[in-house]
């Protein structure tokens, strides 16, 4: 999970994301310009520094196989599980689902967390009780979580606007970025905008 952006305790500089939300593409061969919705996957997140890009960034959050087993036993047993999503909210047949497809996700899954500004792996994580995150510029200062509290929104991704949500490979390439979602009696698609990461530190 991420915060909504991270502040300098001291001078009161803001470090926001770029993006908070990430998608992963689980269908077979390259993607064209529609994706059907059923082939999306979320990418559970951690904030980090990413020191490359020199900025606060969200990086894959890929637990250990036996932490999707354990969430895989508790969906099937109507337990509840915080990870790889909360089971507070939505259907339950819903999570039997997707717990499964993450499940697959992460068996098949070869390389280590990405930074995914970038697709390094030159990133320390920031929700860790320890180190605290001095400001560079600041003598005292340290860079702090914010958590801010969405308003009530009727922004429909997708439909309200272009979603924007970038979309990555399974094992953490940048290929695309989702934008409109087109809604038929039996399938919902999006519209998909090709992307990928800059090729000076990607690979
Ligand atoms: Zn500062
Ligand atoms: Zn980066």
């Amino acid at each position: 999970m991420l915060p909504g952006h991270y502040v300098c305790t001291s001078c009161g500089t803001k470090f926001p994301f770029e993006f908070y939300r990430a998608i992963y593409y689980l269908g077979s061969g390259e993607i064209g310009d529609h994706v059907p919705d059923e082939e999306l996957l979320a990418v559970p997140l951690r904030p980090a520094w990413c020191k490359d890009c020199g900025r606060v960034c969200p990086v894959e959050d890929i637990a250990p196989l036996r932490t999707f087993e354990a969430a895989y036993a508790a969906v099937r047993s109507g337990l509840s599980f915080d990870y790889p999503f909360s089971s507070k909210y939505g259907d339950p047949a819903d999570h039997r689902r997707e717990v499964a497809v993450y499940l697959r996700w992460r068996m098949g899954r070869r390389r280590a967390a990405r930074a995914l500004c970038c697709g390094g792996s030159n990133f320390q994580f920031m929700d860790v009780p320890t180190p605290l995150f001095k400001h560079a510029e600041c003598e005292f200062g340290v860079i702090e979580p914010v958590e801010v509290i969405p308003g009530p929104g009727v922004w429909r991704p997708g439909i309200s606007g272009p979603a924007n949500t970038r979309l990555y490979s399974a094992e953490g390439d940048l290929i695309g970025r989702i934008t409109w979602l087109h809604l038929t009696e039996h399938q919902r698609t999006w519209s998909v905008e090709k992307l990928s990461y800059p090729a000076a530190t990607g690979e």
